[in-house]
């Protein structure tokens, strides 16, 4: 099974989520877990929550098809004690959110470390990833990788493997690779889409591949930039995502449309659930 569907809005109530996805024709979705540019929400109702567990019931979506994306503003690898703080708070606060919610995993970027040492900045990360893992229960952190301007991390997977490295409890820490991200950051999806998934399950091993999101890019390989395409419009092409949602290694995760054109989902979900 291939759990597809795009990044859908929790506008009004965060159960109508499910709702919005399955209209579209999805097998999975992405949401986030609150408002993503503010840093701090009104609690997660216990009645809101259960609507929505109830709602993917109902709308026939498993728990693992659904992946949450923390919000931009939480920087895990910030030198700044202050940000460090709110961040901190607002990751375990969506972490619980994401628990409550009844999933599994939350979807975080590694973040930038701003100043000194990369190798210092992902040791924060790590450590961030740890300490919510230590407050929440029940969830897994899963990292996305970067298309990797200035100094953000995560753009390899020796990076992503070193911030692994970092982090006590490994086997509550995957990955989410997205596509444009790694076109951006040199890595050929359009020619080597099946050889870039073997390459991550040698080196991680299958199931530390937590979700995709499947974007095409408007910016070419190793440009070091992140514009999101629609599916086959841009530098990637159709054929790396068929070869993608052909792979073994993409079997039962999430694999998430944040792709810019809404009018275009039925249709990208269409195409790659087709296979
Ligand atoms: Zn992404
Ligand atoms: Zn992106």
């Amino acid at each position: 099974m291939r759990f597809i569907g795009p990044h859908v809005s929790i506008k009004d109530n965060i159960a109508l989520s499910a709702e919005r996805a399955h209209e579209l024709g999805a097998t999975g979705f992405a949401i986030f877990t609150k408002n993503q540019r503010i840093w701090s929400a009104p609690a997660l109702k216990e009645s809101d929550a259960e609507a929505f567990r109830e709602n993917l019931e109902k709308y026939g979506f498993s728990p693992s098809s659904v992946l949450p994306h923390a919000g931009y503003l939480i920087n895990p690898a910030t030198p700044d004690p202050v940000l460090r703080e709110k961040s901190l708070n607002l990751f375990i606060d969506e972490a619980r959110r994401t628990a409550s919610l009844g999933l599994n995993v939350i979807n975080i970027h590694p973040g930038a470390y701003k100043e000194g040492e990369a190798s210092d900045g992902m040791k924060r990360s790590a450590g961030m990833i740890d300490e919510v893992l230590r407050e929440v229960d029940g969830i897994k952190i899963a990292i996305e990788n970067t298309a990797g301007a200035g100094t953000i991390l995560g753009s390899t997977f020796e990076e992503l493997d070193k911030i692994l490295s970092y982090t006590i409890q490994k086997d509550r820490v995957g990955f989410t690779l997205d596509t444009a991200h790694l076109f951006g950051a040199g890595y050929n999806v359009k020619e080597h889409a099946g050889k870039i998934l073997d390459d991550f399950v040698s080196r991680f091993g299958g199931e530390k591949l937590l979700g995709m999101h499947l974007n095409d890019s408007k910016v070419p390989l190793s440009s070091h930039k992140d514009r999101h395409e629609s599916i086959g419009l841009g530098l990637i092409g159709k054929e790396a995502f068929l070869t993608i949602v052909r792979h073994r290694a993409t079997e039962n995760i999430p694999l998430i449309l944040e792709t810019p054109d809404e009018t275009r989902w039925k249709e990208e979900i269409r195409l790659l659930s087709e296979f």
